[in-house]
């Protein structure tokens, strides 16, 4: 059985890793406006360190290629992601805490994504996320291939002598003669 919740304080404290194999079906909020995702999989890995400063971070990996639907032809194509991202652990807020103090904290121009610290962090969400986050808000085929959008056949010039003459060429034949 694979480890899906981690305690994230002693996680990075021990410079722990973790990694597993995880359903793309059972990923709801990821699969709720996708195709059906068969029996496709993600593969992840989750390590956790403290950095120089001392700061708690994550990395999650994931690879997988879920099924889009291609918004030009509106078919089902497969969507290779292979991201990782780091994550800063970050303390609950409590009483004490402003908003400006998480600020303080992440200099504008070391933004790294957060997470608030958990004694039960559920990886298999980290990983959903990552995913989400990986694909495109508009996802399309570089070519489609669909019969009924299929590239403009003319203009590669395929057979001449094969293909039938078509209305235009037909026109300008007879303004010719
Ligand atoms: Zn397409």
């Amino acid at each position: 059985m694979e480890q899906r919740f981690i305690d994230t304080s002693e996680f990075t404290r021990l410079g722990r890793q973790l990694q597993g194999t995880l359903a793309l079906q059972s990923l709801q909020r990821l699969t709720a406006d996708l195709p059906p995702q068969g029996d496709g999989v993600a593969r992840w890995s989750v390590r956790g360190w403290q950095d120089a400063g001392g700061r708690a971070r994550l990395e999650v990996c994931v690879a997988a290629a879920p099924v889009v639907q291609c918004q030009r032809c509106m078919q089902p194509m497969a969507w290779p992601v292979d991201a990782c991202s780091v994550l800063q652990v970050m303390d609950a807020p409590d009483a004490g805490a402003g908003p400006e103090s998480a600020d303080a904290q992440m200099p504008a121009d070391d933004w790294v994504e957060p997470v608030e610290a958990s004694t039960r962090l559920d990886l298999h969400d980290l990983v959903e996320d990552e995913i989400i986050l990986a694909l495109p808000g508009v996802p399309m085929h570089a070519q489609c291939h669909h019969p009924a959008l299929g590239p403009d056949a003319s203009a590669d010039g395929q057979g001449d002598e094969a293909s039938p003459v078509s209305p235009f060429e037909a026109l300008r034949q007879l303004k010719k003669n």
